[in-house]
């Protein structure tokens, strides 16, 4: 007898997951549009040089083994009445038994004009090393001679949204620029902002994380503008709106992590959605209309989860698991289960050389955060192969912040 095939779609925190638990039960493919996987929560540490590309975003061809098979390939369209898979540029297509839908999401730049255009978005190792290119290129044409307010006007970064992702990369790029500016001799100060239209920072988190967040933000001396709207990005800076009073700021560069939106693949599908286009499950995680299809991630409404779960990449990884089980069972006539979904506590990091870590109900801050912070994500990474690797070569060799030097000689 062939074995089932298993085709799954997006190879990020649910996809991947999925395709490791799965592989060797079944006929399994996963196709992701880049070659490699990103541990997004890693990706500020990436930007800074405390890790390296390898250690968060390693290759698929390193990560699976000869028991699942791996395409690379933009997903066009999903044809559910005849069970297939278009790719961008292929003519052929993919046939399946059992499709799992994990594409996630992409960034949303909520209609502001320029946005998408102008910012840099930050989900993607090429979106790190596109900022950490611009931090550096703005810092290199800083003659030292330069006056300290020209510096400080000449050296301006927006973040666009104070959610965890602003205020991780924004601790990050200011730590980064002071610490070359001593390194240069530079005069006056850089300039860091996070700009957000809601009145406080981290708003999707509690009171004790946010503590810590508040605190970091001083420290690494970024400004934060709460009730304040970004309503135009141009090809040199932004403009915001506050208490009704427009102003254009000049930056060097101006990046976006303002939100997430519905993938255009998922937009395209005619199945049951929420009003806020995500994919009705089954507490299953099968779709309402369809029980070979399963649906995990950032694009599943997924009722058995608790609220501030939604969105996240511990969400993902643990409905991998039940995907990848409840899959095992319908293909061998078992009866499929569900799950409740609890947090598993939050880690956030805060510049260079802090986190904040919220375990059990209690917050700590500071280096023995980011320690827990760093060992806690090894223990998250794909395969044993993998952790082991990383996490001997964050225990020998260190992980200590790259500085921003000189072009000629950055790597
Ligand atoms: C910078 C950053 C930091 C984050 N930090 C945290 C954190 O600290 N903690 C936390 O819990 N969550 C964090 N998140 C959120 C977390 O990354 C997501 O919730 C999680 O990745 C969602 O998993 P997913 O499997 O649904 O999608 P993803 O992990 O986004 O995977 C989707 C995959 O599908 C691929 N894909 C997309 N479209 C197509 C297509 N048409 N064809 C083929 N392949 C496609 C993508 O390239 C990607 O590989 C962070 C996100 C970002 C961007």
């Amino acid at each position: 007898m062939p074995k089932s095939k298993v085709v799954i779609l997006g190879g990020g925190f649910g996809g991947l997951f999925t395709a490791l638990e799965l592989g060797g039960s079944a006929d399994v493919t996963l196709v992701s549009d880049q070659d490699h996987f990103v541990f997004t929560p890693m990706l500020y540490e990436y930007l800074s040089g405390e890790v390296e590309a390898w250690h968060i975003a390693p290759q698929y061809s390193e990560l699976l083994d000869d028991k699942v098979k791996f395409v690379q390939g933009k997903v066009a369209a999903v044809d559910f009445d005849a069970q297939s898979v278009a790719r961008e540029n292929h003519a052929d297509k993919l046939s399946y038994d059992v499709l799992v839908l994990a594409v996630g999401g992409i960034t949303n730049y909520a209609g502001v004009e320029g946005a998408e255009e102008f910012s840099v978005p930050f989900r993607k190792i090429e979106h790190a090393d596109d900022l950490r290119k611009r931090m550096v290129d703005a810092l290199d044409h800083i003659p030292p001679e330069m006056p300290p307010q020209d510096v400080r006007r000449e050296l301006t970064f927006a973040v666009v949204g104070a959610g965890a992702s602003g205020c991780e990369l924004s601790t990050k790029m200011a730590d980064l620029l002071y610490d070359a500016f001593e390194r240069r001799n530079l005069h006056g100060e850089p300039r860091v902002l996070v700009i957000e239209m809601g009145d406080r920072v981290v708003p999707g988190m509690g009171d004790q994380i946010r503590d810590f967040v508040d605190d970091a933000l001083h420290k690494s001396r970024v400004e934060v503008h709460t009730l304040t709207r970004v309503v135009k990005v141009t090809a040199d800076g932004l403009t915001y709106e506050h208490n009704g009073t427009q102003e254009h700021l000049k930056t060097s560069a101006a990046v976006w992590t303002g939100g997430v939106r519905m993938n255009p693949l998922v937009e395209a599908l005619n199945v049951e959605k929420t009003n806020r286009g995500l994919l009705v499950v089954k507490p299953t995680l099968q779709l309402t209309s369809h029980d070979n299809v399963f649906t995990l991630g950032d694009i599943a409404y997924f009722a058995g989860a608790a609220p501030v779960l939604a969105g996240t990449a511990q969400l993902s990884f643990q409905q991998a698991s039940l995907a990848a089980n409840n899959i095992k069972a319908l293909l061998s006539g078992k009866e499929l289960r569900s799950k409740h979904f609890e947090e598993l506590g939050e880690a956030i990091s805060l510049g260079t050389e802090r986190a904040a870590v919220l375990t059990g109900g209690k917050a700590f801050g500071g280096a023995l955060a980011r320690q827990a912070r760093f060992a806690l994500y090894t223990s998250r990474l794909p395969t044993w192969h993998h952790r082991l690797r990383v996490g001997a070569s964050w225990f020998f060799e260190g992980t200590t912040p790259r500085p921003l030097l000189p072009l000629g000689f950055e790597r």
